[in-house]
């Protein structure tokens, strides 16, 4: 049935992102496209968060079969015109990181009022197996703070400001954050997907 030994190739090569993913994706056994050495250069050049996992899916789809999941994220503040939107990782230039990333969305939210300032995480998902591809997203709610706080999580965690914690995302465990997060809930309904179709039994 599915690939490999039942493998699921994730089209990534961040050991980080295999260990979240393998939390929320119990059960299915996980390997990367390091694991499989592929070579191949994978593009980014879609307009949305679901192009994007599209491209990343499929590309080593076509090329190995095996069934593939990806995905695609970032934060989005709809008073910026939807930004740093699919842009979030490189939204300070081509040496972006996580301090200057936050620092840039800091200095251009600090001009805004406070209404003005909520965001939020969205993820897509996708898979692709058999020669389709199916594509599955979660979203979470929150307002950009004016300075950072807690150590937990990446990226713009610290920024992320949760009201109904009054916490941010990095200042929530990483359990509360799989089960809360946008990654999080576009994975389970993926997961949820993938039982069905190949009638794994829920745990
Ligand atoms: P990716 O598509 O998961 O690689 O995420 C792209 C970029 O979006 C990351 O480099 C981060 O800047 C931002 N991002 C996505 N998810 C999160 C999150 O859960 N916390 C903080 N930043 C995130």
């Amino acid at each position: 049935m599915k690939g490999r030994d039942n493998e699921f190739l994730i089209a990534t090569r961040n050991p980080g992102k295999k260990r979240e993913l393998e939390q929320i994706l119990k059960g299915l056994k996980l390997i990367t496209l390091t694991d499989i050495n592929f070579r191949w250069e994978i593009k980014e050049v879609g307009n949305t968060f679901c192009e994007n996992a599209l491209i990343k899916a499929r590309f080593p789809h076509e090329l190995t079969q095996l069934p593939v999941i990806s995905d695609d994220s970032g934060i989005v503040v709809p008073a910026l015109g939807y930004l740093p939107g699919i842009y979030s990782a490189r939204f300070s230039g081509e040496e972006a990181n996580d301090e200057k990333n936050n620092n840039k969305l800091l200095e251009m939210v600090s001009v805004l009022p406070e209404e003005k300032r909520n965001a939020y995480y969205f993820c897509c998902a996708a898979f692709c197996y058999n020669e389709k591809c199916w594509t599955f997203t979660g979203k979470v709610d929150g307002i950009i703070t004016l300075y950072p706080r807690g150590k937990g999580g990446f990226g713009y965690d610290p920024l992320f400001f949760l009201p109904e914690y009054n916490k941010t995302m990095a200042e929530i465990s990483s359990e509360e954050k799989n089960r809360i997060s946008h990654r999080g809930k576009a994975f389970k309904n993926l997961m949820k997907f993938i039982q069905r179709y190949f009638l794994l039994s829920e745990e």
